[in-house]
């Protein structure tokens, strides 16, 4: 049945995220324009930092866990492993799970539009190569999504045929950086993993936290930190009794980062993604996301 791993996981009763309406997938399937499909990538803070990369197809998100994220450099082959379908009306959440499955923060990196190359998809799909082309923010050009074969890759090798490995095509959108260190931001809020915890609230995992050992486990202790200083800092009631006049002195709220215009990236070596992001007014990111 569509989307019912997804439902198995989840507990809508304490998760915000979408439930996943049967009919919004039936319509969307028929809705949909073959060469305007519908993609974003989603940062997550769980157990583990990764990046949810989503394609629609037939009314829901295919999606792979990315645990590297996606790397422009057509050198650098990132492991994507493929997890259950998520409804379309996930490809615009962001915000906190508290707890259960995928408990952490979840952010909207990247969102836009892709093309199928491989002329059946379906067809990509069973054969494990999948080709497109990106019309992100952040991710463009061509791509493609290989299951890697032999032992650890097709269920026929003995593997359980969930690893691919995401790679970007050599084109003008390729390069050297690292994205998701230089535009490390959403694509939605604009903000970090803390603006998203600061507008919640960022003492939900007093107790029991989704990462506690780790690199994941160190970046939400100060992820918390940071969240809880900005809500006081920029919160007249203070949310933390006896906390507050302390963080308000010492956490005003600093202007956003500009994140991708930041850093100097008009040298040659950056890709034509990010050389042209740097050309454009922040606002436009906001101006032009929208519902899936
Ligand atoms: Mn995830």
């Amino acid at each position: 049945m569509v989307l019912e791993k997804y439902k198995q996981k989840r507990n809508f009763s304490s998760t915000p995220e979408p439930s996943g309406d049967l009919k919004v997938a039936a319509e969307r399937a028929k809705k949909a324009k073959p060469d305007r499909l519908f993609f974003c990538v989603q940062k997550h803070l769980a157990s583990h930092l990764h990046y949810d990369f989503r394609l629609e197809w037939k009314g829901v998100l295919l999606s792979w866990a990315v645990p590297k994220g996606p790397s422009l450099d057509p050198k650098t082959k990132r492991l994507a492993m493929h997890v259950e379908d998520h409804p379309i009306e996930y490809g615009t959440f962001e915000g906190v799970i508290p707890e259960g499955y995928g408990a952490g923060i979840v952010m909207l990196w990247d969102q836009g539009t892709w093309t199928p190359e491989s002329e059946d998809v379906d067809t990509a799909l069973k054969k494990g190569d999948l080709k497109f082309t990106l019309d992100g923010y952040k991710l463009k050009g061509s791509w493609v999504l290989v299951r890697t074969g032999g032992r650890w890759g097709s269920s026929s090798g003995g593997g359980d045929g969930r690893s691919w490995l995401l790679i970007k095509h050599r084109d003008d959108w390729a390069g050297e950086i690292d994205i998701t260190e230089f535009a490390p931001k959403s694509v939605k809020s604009e903000g970090n993993f803390e603006d998203i915890l600061a507008a919640e609230n960022p003492d939900v995992w007093q107790s029991n936290r989704p990462a506690k050992g780790g690199d994941a486990g160190a970046m939400l202790a100060t992820i918390i930190e940071r969240a809880v200083r900005l809500k006081a800092g920029s919160d007249a009631t203070p949310s933390v009794k006896g906390k507050a006049p302390a963080a308000r002195a010492s956490g005003r709220r600093v202007a956003p980062r500009s994140g991708a215009r930041e850093r100097d990236a008009s040298g040659s070596g950056a890709p034509r993604a990010v050389r042209e992001a740097n050309k454009k007014p922040l606002t436009r990111t906001k101006a032009r996301t929208r519902k899936p």
